[in-house]
């Protein structure tokens, strides 16, 4: 049976992507030390033999008996509330973190991936970003941490597979949402749905003119798995086309829950990304992959799991 490793299994992501190679009849090791993650993202996988759970922080070293197939890296706090309060986890979790991943496949002869990030990017100069650009990162800034260590954890996949011949795969993620995300995550669809979700004004930063590109969490699980199978061990972005700005944003949010929550602003955090889009000519052409889910419906099924959440938080003792 295919046997792979999944850091950050627990997570928003992880957790999907975990359900998607159970599909596929895989046997699935889930490593997770719950920093950011949660087991009830895994809950419905209780009695499942293919499955496990493991706590364990992956910058620390990572120990898995058996044989491995893939292995794949998505541990690592991913939202701009973490980079001022855990900068020093981020950074080491996206080096040391990914170079313990990446010895499992060296001594294994597995596949491995990396959830890269458009962070890599930076604040960029060119618009839309294709994965030949090669960024505007502010290295001493507040998101350094999150922005360099993804650099590093790239730099590390390219070693690896130049100097061992290692089969690696890098996916350079954009604005992904979906249900399991947590409601006290800090970013922006979170924060929106569960503002308008509960009748508090949606907090918009700055002038809500900066813009994302934001993809549905089903979208980008078939995308990783896209690149996993693909041939191609240069960097893909995952990401959707429809670049909506942080203002259009808040009102979308805030008219499909039916809600009459205000619109108010904040402060800008600093160095805050001004547009992002993504090229995915790449992903289109060499992968035939195409995001497939409007984001009218991926709203709706966010904002369901959002509801239900925030109800079972009021209803718990
Ligand atoms: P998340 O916070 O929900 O998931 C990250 C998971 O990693 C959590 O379960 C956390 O507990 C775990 N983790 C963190 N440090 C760890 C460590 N040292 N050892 C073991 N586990 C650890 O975030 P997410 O949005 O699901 O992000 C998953 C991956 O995708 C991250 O690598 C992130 O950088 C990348 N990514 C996400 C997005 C997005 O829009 N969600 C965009 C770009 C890149
Ligand atoms: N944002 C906002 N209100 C919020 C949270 C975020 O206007 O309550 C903005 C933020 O300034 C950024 C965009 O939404 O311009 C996306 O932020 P997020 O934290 O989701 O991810 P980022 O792309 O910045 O990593």
């Amino acid at each position: 049976m295919t046997r792979a490793v999944v850091s950050g299994a627990a997570g928003f992501i992880g957790s999907h992507l975990c359900d998607r190679l159970l599909e596929r009849g895989w046997e699935v090791v889930g490593l997770d030390n719950l920093v950011t993650g949660s087991a009830v993202n895994l809950a419905h996988l209780a009695g499942e033999p293919r499955f496990e759970l493991r706590r364990q922080d992956v910058s620390r070293g990572v120990i898995v008996d058996g044989p491995v197939d893939h292995v794949l890296h998505l541990a690592s706090p991913a939202s701009p509330v973490d980079f001022p309060a855990i900068p020093i986890e981020i950074l080491l979790v996206g080096t040391f973190g990914t170079r313990n991943l990446l010895e499992l496949p060296r001594q294994e002869g597995a596949r491995f991936l990396l959830a890269s990030t458009s962070e890599v990017y930076g604040d960029p100069l060119v618009h839309p970003q294709p994965e030949s650009y090669w960024g505007n990162v502010n290295p001493i800034g507040p998101r350094s941490c999150y922005d360099e260590a993804k650099r590093a954890a790239e730099a590390f996949t390219m070693a690896y597979h130049r100097t061992h011949g290692m089969e690696t795969r890098i996916v350079r993620i954009f604005n992904s949402y979906g249900t399991r995300m947590r409601p006290d995550d800090g970013r922006v669809i979170p924060n929106f749905c569960r503002q308008a979700l509960l009748g508090e004004p949606l907090t918009v930063y700055g002038d809500g003119t900066q813009t994302r590109s934001l993809c549905y969490v089903d979208d980008l699980v078939r995308g990783l798995l896209a690149v996993l199978d693909g041939p191609d061990p240069l960097p893909f972005n995952i990401g959707t086309d429809r670049e909506v700005t942080m203002l259009e944003l808040a009102r979308l949010v805030r008219d499909a829950a039916r809600s009459g929550s205000a619109i108010e602003f904040r402060p800008l955090p600093q160095d805050d990304p001004r547009q992002r889009r993504p090229d995915t000519s790449r992903a289109r052409d060499v992968l035939g992959w195409r995001p497939e889910v409007p984001m009218a419906d991926g709203l709706a099924r966010t904002l369901e799991y959002f509801r239900s959440t925030l109800e079972l938080a009021r209803t718990e003792p």
